[in-house]
C-alpha cells in the first residue's frame, strides 16, 4: 500500500505517463510569476529518471527530483537570461538556476572530459508542453536520507518506486554505469598508447 504521506514525485506519484514517439522539444519556464527565465529545447529528452542526490533541484515535498538529458547544442535560453546564475560553480554539474524561484533550469558540465560532457540536464516538469518522455528508473535512492528521510522508510520508498515501474539503484542505472565505465576504459587506453 502506498503512504498517502510521501510524495516520490508529483509527475508519478498518480502513475507515469508514456512519452509521444519523436516528440518534437518545447519550452521550459521557471515558477516565476513575471518575468520568467525561459529555455528552448530542441527535440525530445533521454535518459530522464528520478533522482535522489542533494543536488538537483525538486519541487517542495518531493522526496526525489526528476531529471533528463539533452544535447547542450539543443538547449537555448530565450527569455530573462540575466536572472540565471550557477548555484555551485566547483560542481561538476554547473546548475543554472532562477536567482528568484530558485529554480534549475539547465546543469552542464564544462569538463570535456567527462563521460555525459556535451549532455545538459533539464527537468521536463517545467514545461507546459506534454509528450517528453517519461522517467524510467530511480538513481541514487539511498541518497534521500541525506535529504533527511528516515532510513526505515527506505524499503517502502523502494517498494513504491517498483509499484511504479522505476527500478531503484543506488548509483545510476546500469546502462549509464557501463558508459561511464566504457568512457574511462578509452581513456586510460589512451593514456597508455600516448
Ligand atoms: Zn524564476
Ligand atoms: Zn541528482
Amino acid at each position: 500500500m502506498q503512504n498517502a504521506t510521501l510524495s516520490i514525485h508529483p509527475a508519478v506519484d498518480n502513475g507515469i505517463t508514456k512519452g509521444e514517439q519523436n516528440y518534437a522539444g518545447g519550452r521550459l519556464v521557471c515558477k516565476c510569476t513575471s518575468d520568467p527565465v525561459v529555455v528552448e529545447i530542441k527535440g525530445d529528452s533521454a535518459h530522464n529518471h528520478l533522482c535522489g542526490c542533494t543536488k538537483c533541484w525538486k519541487p517542495s515535498g518531493a522526496t526525489f527530483a526528476m531529471v533528463a538529458v539533452v544535447p547542450r547544442d539543443n538547449v537555448t535560453v530565450t527569455a530573462n537570461a540575466d536572472k540565471l546564475q550557477v548555484v555551485d560553480t566547483s560542481a561538476t554539474i554547473q546548475r543554472h538556476a532562477c536567482k528568484v524561484c530558485g529554480v534549475h533550469m539547465y546543469g552542464r558540465i564544462e569538463n570535456k572530459n567527462h563521460p555525459f560532457y556535451g549532455l545538459d540536464f533539464i527537468h521536463t516538469e517545467l514545461s507546459p508542453q506534454k509528450g517528453w518522455s517519461e522517467p524510467k528508473f530511480a538513481a541514487f535512492v539511498s541518497s534521500v536520507i541525506e535529504s533527511g528521510v528516515d532510513p526505515a522508510q527506505m524499503p517502502q520508498i523502494r517498494a513504491r518506486l517498483r509499484e511504479l515501474g522505476l527500478e531503484p539503484y543506488d548509483c545510476l542505472s546500469p546502462e549509464l554505469m557501463d558508459l561511464i565505465a566504457a568512457h574511462t576504459a578509452k581513456a586510460k587506453q589512451a593514456a597508455v598508447a600516448a
